[in-house]
């Protein structure tokens, strides 16, 4: 199947054409709904290298005029706005209505490099999927959305984009009254697993096949013509979750909220409610304020993602095959890849992280040996990897500041250190060279919870937006040390140390 054909909308000055494939399937697969007109809205900032690859010209427009359709006030010629059908597992627990409560998908362009990507807008009203919730969005969770996810990007994940942020002139009542605000988010698409459990929880297999031969159109053409493609798309979706939390693991993100809602069809990283970087590393570190049993933890990303892949895979059996054991079989053989699959793609990860470009059997080991002393001296996971690159160049690596300042005994980390560079010596790279290639995967500046924290504590108690600019522009360059963002390379005192975040909500 292709995508569902259509019109493509003329062409405006300065602004993309729209192509709205979503909004041509069936009318169970969303609620058309355009988004309310904000009583004062005020553009607070435009990704203008994204506005360009996206078709919109960010020179066409003034601030206010960008404000105004950031907003929702100022409708987009060729958007048709629409709220997604979505299911999910909520912490475990099955909700068999979800949907977009709180979004408006406006349309879909193609953008200059000839990719379909969705522009939402979120907190911009209610919709049919509201439920009990106002539509809206506080200006904080706007702004850690916008930080976190131009961060991850800069830092080489996957992820949905942030083009804008508007505050609306109007508070939202949350547990205080709070400025509200929208931000404008660009994904691949906003299909999820919970979009599929939607449609099988419901029995409709009809409609769960339309969405699978949707997305295989949309996100894996490569598989149109498959033998069996909802097999396949099975695994090539596992595929693509597995690579995405080893990368997580990576740069020591936690997501926070992995429902199945939140878990996009095409591989990016959806969502960002009360998600969070670890500063020193545990396993079991956890933000979020709602995740009282940690079922969301750093260390059991891995686990959460097969497990909302497991869920997928029920969505997707009786199209499978027709014989139901048969169906479970298969999937489940493909499950199990997953798992496989999740453990090399962590490997191969954390060993660039050490510059190890070949494949040895004592890799794993000698990665969970330096975790290990990260953990018992609460090592900066962030800083700790940054660190290896210093040592490795020095004569006398312990006495490298970058490692001593990180690593309260920085002596119990000999043994490990020269064993590390005897393994480095099986390579074939010099230090230099090695080096460089560490500092390229090992970010120095990440938006930490703390300063992420006092950027909103600014812009919503003091009006003050400066230091949510200068963290986003920041964050654009994790990887190249400079001394004017310094700043962003401090971990908390234990006083300034942020030990919950709060939804999205
Ligand atoms: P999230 O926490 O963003 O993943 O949202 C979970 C579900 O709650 C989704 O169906 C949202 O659309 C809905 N939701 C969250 N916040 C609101 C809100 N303020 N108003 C209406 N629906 C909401
Ligand atoms: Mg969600």
């Amino acid at each position: 199947m292709n995508l569902p054909a259509g019109e493509q909308s003329p062409a405006v000055e300065g602004l993309p054409s729209f192509d709205n494939s979503y909004a041509r399937l069936p009318e169970s697969f969303y609620a058309r709904q355009p988004p309310r007109a904000a009583k004062a809205p005020q553009l607070l900032r435009l990704n203008r290298p994204l506005a360009a690859e996206l078709g919109f010209d960010p020179a066409s427009r003034t601030d206010a005029e960008w404000g105004a359709i950031f907003a929702g006030n100022a409708p987009l010629p060729g958007a048709e706005p629409l709220a997604m059908a979505y299911a999910g597992h909520q912490f475990g627990h099955f909700v068999p209505q979800l949907g977009d409560g709180r979004a408006q998908l406006l349309g879909e362009v193609v953008d200059t490099a000839g990719r379909r990507r969705d522009i939402q807008l979120k907190g911009a009203g209610r919709t049919y999927f509201s439920r009990g919730g106002d539509g809206l969005a506080a200006l904080g969770p706007v702004l850690r959305e916008y930080i976190v996810s131009e961060a991850m990007h800069a830092l080489g994940v996957p992820t949905t984009r942030a083009l804008a942020a508007v505050t609306t002139g109007e508070q939202v009542m949350r547990e205080a009254f709070l400025p509200g605000g929208v931000i404008t988010r660009v994904a691949a698409s906003h299909v999820r697993v919970g979009t599929f459990q939607f449609f099988a929880a419901r029995g409709d297999v009809d409609s769960t096949r339309q969405l699978a031969d949707y997305v295989i159109a949309r996100h894996y053409p490569e598989l149109q013509g498959h033998a069996t493609p909802y097999l396949a798309l099975l695994e090539a979706v596992s595929a693509r979750q597995m690579a995405l939390v080893a990368q997580w693991m990576s740069v020591g993100f936690i997501h926070g909220v992995m429902n199945t809602d939140n878990v996009s069809i095409a591989g990016e990283t959806l969502d960002y409610g009360p998600c969070a970087f670890m500063d020193s590393y545990h396993p079991d570190t956890v933000f979020s304020s709602i995740d009282q049993a940690g079922r969301y933890a750093y260390a059991q990303q891995p686990r959460i993602a097969q497990w909302n892949m497991a869920r997928f895979a029920e969505c997707l059996l009786p199209l499978i095959d027709a014989d139901k054991d048969a169906a479970v079989a298969r999937a489940t053989e493909v499950l199990q890849e997953a798992a496989n699959r999740m453990e090399s793609e962590w490997l191969a990860v954390l060993r660039t992280k050490l510059g190890l470009q070949r494949d040895e059997d004592d890799d794993r080991q000698l990665i969970q040996q330096l975790l290990g002393h990260m953990q018992a001296q609460e090592a900066d996971f962030t800083l700790a990897f940054r660190a290896l690159a210093d040592a490795l160049e020095a004569r006398e690596p312990m006495e490298v500041p970058a490692l001593t300042s990180v690593f309260a005994e920085a002596g119990a980390l000999a043994p490990w250190l020269a064993q590390w560079r005897t393994r480095l010596a099986r390579e074939d790279a010099d230090s230099a060279e090695t080096a460089q290639r560490l500092r390229a995967v090992n970010p120095r500046y990440i938006p930490r919870n703390h300063q992420v924290e006092a950027v909103i504590t600014a812009a919503v108690e003091r009006d003050d937006f400066a230091p949510f600019h200068a963290m986003v522009e920041t964050m654009a360059d994790p990887f190249t040390e400079r001394e004017a963002a310094e700043a962003y390379a401090t971990p908390p005192q234990p006083e300034e140390r942020v030990t919950q975040t709060f939804c999205g909500t």
